[in-house]
């Protein structure tokens, strides 16, 4: 079977519906800690298998020989290098045929914090020996997007970004190039740095929201220590705040801007822009 893990996230859902595009549903199985969360995969013909990353002796029964495997990655940072580390381990027990897995835009020359677990589980994946595909992801739109109405009703994006780079792309794009290499052929030991064909300022990202909304929207650009400032201010919790703004900091260094190609490559189309994502928002 094609088998997408995460597959009740936002990611992974995408996913399953690219692969539902390409194959008959009896060709494709989810790995979800939710079971009643797939239920309607469950009831389009998906097989549903239940394993939560942090139970070994279930993800010991999630795989089989010959499988194709995605593993997306987790959302509980700090302890995905370990929950990782377990579904490679089943795979790896099991025999599956490929595994992918859904890191970040440069691997090792991410230098930022929360690449450092993506880093790790690559590392993982390889001293498994297993026939690898490495999607290394940028960033989404609609990490952008889905905060346009605190942007709306503050008149700014409000970053710590300086004057660099955003190559993003739409989930939807990423979730077609993993289908991509979960069906097709000449993917194994491969990695891939996907991005979206165009890399943007925030600056010329609130210009493209003033546009679209009828309203001015200012960059108002801040330093790390005032972005944490707001950020904890407006009741985001002090980790995950500095996670952001160490985010901030990479995407000034230019650690997003990559424009390689991949991404359109694999999809066979240009990548959607994020003026469309913005359009999507504000309808
Ligand atoms: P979501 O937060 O929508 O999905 C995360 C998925 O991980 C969910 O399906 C969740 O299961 C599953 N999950 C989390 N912990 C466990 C666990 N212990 N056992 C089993 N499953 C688990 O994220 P997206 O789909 O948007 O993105 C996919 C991944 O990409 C994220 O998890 C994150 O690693 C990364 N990411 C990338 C971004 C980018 O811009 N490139 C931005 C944000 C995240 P459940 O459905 O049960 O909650």
């Amino acid at each position: 079977s094609i088998v997408v893990t995460a597959a009740t996230g936002a990611l992974g859902r995408l996913v399953v519906e690219e692969l539902l595009a390409r194959v008959p549903a009896d060709r494709v199985a989810v790995v979800v800690r939710n079971e009643e969360k797939a239920a309607d995969l469950a009831a389009r013909g998906i097989e549903v298998r239940v394993a939560d990353y942090d139970d070994p002796a279930a993800l010991a029964g999630a795989f089989r020989p010959g499988d194709r495997v995605l593993l997306i990655s987790g959302n509980e940072i700090g302890r995905r290098v370990a929950q990782h580390t377990a579904v490679i381990g089943a795979a790896k027990a099991a025999g599956v045929a490929q595994l992918a897995y859904t890191g970040v835009l440069g691997g090792p020359e991410a230098d930022f914090d929360l690449a450092a677990e993506h880093t790790a589980t690559e590392q993982a994946v390889l001293a498994s020996g297993l026939p690898y595909t490495f999607l290394r992801n940028g960033w989404y739109h609609e990490n952008y997007t889905r905060e346009l109405p605190t942007v709306l009703g503050h008149g700014a994006v409000v970053a710590s970004a300086g004057e660099g780079r955003i190559a993003s792309a739409a989930r939807a794009d990423y979730a077609a190039a993993a289908a991509v290499v979960l069906t097709g052929e000449g993917h194994l030991n491969r990695v891939y740095e996907l991005s979206g064909d165009t890399a943007w300022s925030l600056a010329e990202y609130a210009a493209e929201v003033s546009a679209q909304s009828g309203k001015e929207i200012a960059y108002t650009q801040v330093t790390a220590d005032e972005h944490l400032r707001i950020l904890t201010g407006a009741g985001m919790p002090e980790e995950f705040a500095a996670i952001v703004v160490d985010v901030d900091a990479a995407i000034a260094r230019g650690r997003l801007a990559g424009t390689g190609g991949d991404l359109a490559r694999l999809i066979g189309r240009p990548t959607a822009p994020v003026s469309g994502a913005i359009a999507a928002a504000l309808a």
